[in-house]
């Protein structure tokens, strides 16, 4: 990894950096929201930039209760694991990177995502007065390509042209690499995992297709990506036997082929999560359908009641929508997961008596 210095990187700002330190800045990216869709590109684009990239530790309790204490009560549940992290990596790095997302694609309507999305890195800002203000990552695709976020980021550091075209060029084939993982049927955090170990490995128990019964999870990757939150969704579908496919699995193209087929939406991220939804309910193979929303999250609890009414479900799938906050007990995701295999599994079977009879 190249070290660079980095100049001055704000005015006012103390970085031991802005001191003329040849040691490479430590910049803290926090395991919240954007991480699962970005990391692997962000964290190759700061070490092309020169910089030493810090990932925030998987959430536990101690980083979810950090995140609720600095919160409102009524914020989503994924706000208060990113306030959590950001916690957590004061006084470890120089300066911690916040994604600002804006728009993140050019249709011919608007587009945006969630309000909290927007403003992540001003709550940052205004929440950790004593920290240096956040890097910003900026992504607004209806005013400026992608590339310009990671220039701005770059200039800010004081890298050259040359240096961010090239880190540019290596963290969009690390992003690649990302989806394509994730579309070979990992879930966010194990394709991050097989990155870092740089191991092809067994495909993961709960993508065999061997399995009795398959449940579709449709959720935000950060919901999905991140156990503490999820409580373990995942784990308790896997042991109970169940095949998990998600809607992080699904490419681009599955979902605009849905789409056309559903109301416009313009909140992006809910569009990926509507289509999702209408893609298991009709795709082959699938048993049953979970719909994971957070408490206090206006945009899902929109989009939960048009998976309801306006998504097709023309086979009868079970959908079951499960809402996470911070209180949620893992107890209780365990029950309602076993619970929805068992039930997918007695329909499974009393159908297939059913075809047998006739
Ligand atoms: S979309 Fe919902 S869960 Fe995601 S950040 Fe916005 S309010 Fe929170």
């Amino acid at each position: 990894m190249r070290s660079l210095r980095i100049r001055r990187v704000r005015k006012g700002m103390s970085l031991k950096h802005a001191q003329g330190s040849k040691a490479a800045m430590r910049v803290g990216v926090p395991r919240a929201l954007m991480f699962y869709r970005y990391y692997p590109f962000l964290k190759m684009l700061l070490e092309g930039f020169g910089c030493e990239v810090v990932a925030s530790p998987p959430t536990n309790l101690r980083i979810m209760g950090m995140g609720t204490d600095l919160c409102v009560d009524d914020i989503c549940v994924a706000v208060k694991a990113l306030f959590g992290h950001v916690r957590h990596l004061e006084g470890e790095v120089d300066a911690v990177l916040v994604p600002r997302l804006v728009s993140v694609e050019k249709k011919d309507y608007d587009t945006f995502t969630c309000p909290k999305l927007i403003a992540a890195p001003d709550m940052v800002r205004f929440s950790f007065p004593h920290l240096p203000p956040p890097l910003e990552f900026v992504v607004d695709v209806k005013k400026a390509p992608f590339w310009w976020g990671c220039l701005r980021l770059g200039r800010r550091l004081g890298v050259s042209l040359r240096g961010i075209a090239r880190s540019y060029a290596a963290a969009t084939r690390e992003q690649r690499r990302f989806e394509d993982l994730q579309r070979e049927g990992l879930l966010p955090e194990d394709a991050l995992k097989r990155m870092e170990n740089g191991n092809d490995g067994p495909p993961p128990a709960y993508a065999s297709a061997e399995r009795d019964v398959t449940v579709a999870v449709v959720g935000h990757p950060y919901l999905l990506g991140d156990p503490l939150v999820s409580k373990r969704l995942i784990h308790w579908l896997d042991s109970s036997g169940a095949r998990v496919l998600a809607s992080t699995m699904l490419s681009r193209r599955d979902l605009e082929r849905e789409a056309r087929k559903l109301p416009d939406l313009s909140w992006s991220y809910e569009w990926e999560l509507l289509a999702a939804a209408s893609h298991f309910m009709e795709a082959d193979g699938v048993d049953g359908v979970i719909y994971l929303t957070s408490f206090g999250c206006g945009p899902d609890s929109l989009v939960t009641e048009m998976v309801r009414r306006e998504v097709p479900n023309p086979h009868g799938r079970a959908l079951l929508d499960l809402v996470l906050d911070e209180h949620s007990a893992e107890s209780g995701v365990r029950t309602r997961a076993e619970a929805f295999v068992d039930l997918l599994r007695h329909r499974k079977r009393a159908r297939s008596r059913e075809v047998e009879k006739r």
